[in-house]
């Protein structure tokens, strides 16, 4: 079978056997893949290290296998490595690697996930606020996935309230009345809702501009967004611990 040609990014990387690693990558024309990559770690290989390392933006050719989750990957090249010299910076490209690994369906083209992934590493590269990045990702990411976030209106009647609460399970905003539909709910402060909104709205790109946010709101809509992705994940172990280096 012919391989398919496609731009991807380094998800994830571990060593197999003597030389091979095996990558996760998040591909233009297959989305998440598992690959195995022989013979790169031997001496002799003329395939430069950074084209297999995670957050790399390579080009690729895949083998897609039939029958196996595991995929060939034959000579990538690398287009583009940034250089997130802060360490924040680097920490949430990272950790945006990792959410989009867990969560993202194997073999599902989405192009919407590529060029967010694209956009989000290139911003960062030059945001002075990587954890604002980082939590504009997450809401865009599960927005995606079609999780919600519902933030204008309840989720459940669609009536605008004064006040709501928030639903990580229906994925968004619960006004009084609904509320008893998730036990589970929690409290939100209009002017959270407020910052998840302009986060909403506006394009990956333009967040950059968002110069400060207090820590303690990004703290409350990084945990929106967790308990929004959680419910639909079946990970049972704690996948946002090292989320504290960043917030
Ligand atoms: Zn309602």
């Amino acid at each position: 079978m012919a391989p398919i040609k496609t731009e991807a990014i380094v998800l994830k990387k571990h060593n197999f056997r003597e030389t091979s690693v095996i990558l996760s990558l998040y591909t233009e024309n297959a989305g998440k893949i598992k690959c195995i990559l022989k013979g790169v770690r031997a001496e002799k290989s003329k395939i430069p290290p950074l084209a297999f390392t995670p957050g790399a933006y390579i080009h690729a050719s895949v083998y897609l296998k039939q029958n196996s989750e595991l995929n060939l990957l034959s000579s990538p090249s690398l287009l583009q490595y940034y250089d997130l010299g802060y360490k924040k910076n680097l920490i949430g490209w990272r950790l945006i690697l990792n959410i989009v690994d867990l969560f993202t369906p194997e073999r599902e083209k989405d192009e919407n996930i590529f060029s967010l992934l694209r956009e989000t590493s290139e911003i960062l590269a030059a945001s002075a606020n990587p954890e604002v990045i980082f939590v504009a990702f997450k809401i865009k990411f599960i927005k995606i996935l079609g999780y919600g976030i519902e933030l204008s209106r309840c989720v459940v009647c669609r009536k605008e309230s004064k006040a709501y609460m928030f639903s990580g399970k229906l994925g968004g905003l619960i006004c009084e009345e609904c509320k008893s539909k998730d036990p589970q709910r929690s409290n939100i402060l209009k002017k959270v809702i407020n910052v998840m909104q302009q986060m909403d709205r506006m394009d990956i790109k333009k967040c950059r501009i968002i110069k400060h946010i207090p820590v303690e709101i990004l703290h409350k809509i990084n945990f929106y967004a967790n308990i929004t992705l959680n419910y639909h994940s079946e990970i049972d172990k704690i996948w946002w611990s090292n989320e504290k280096n960043i917030l």
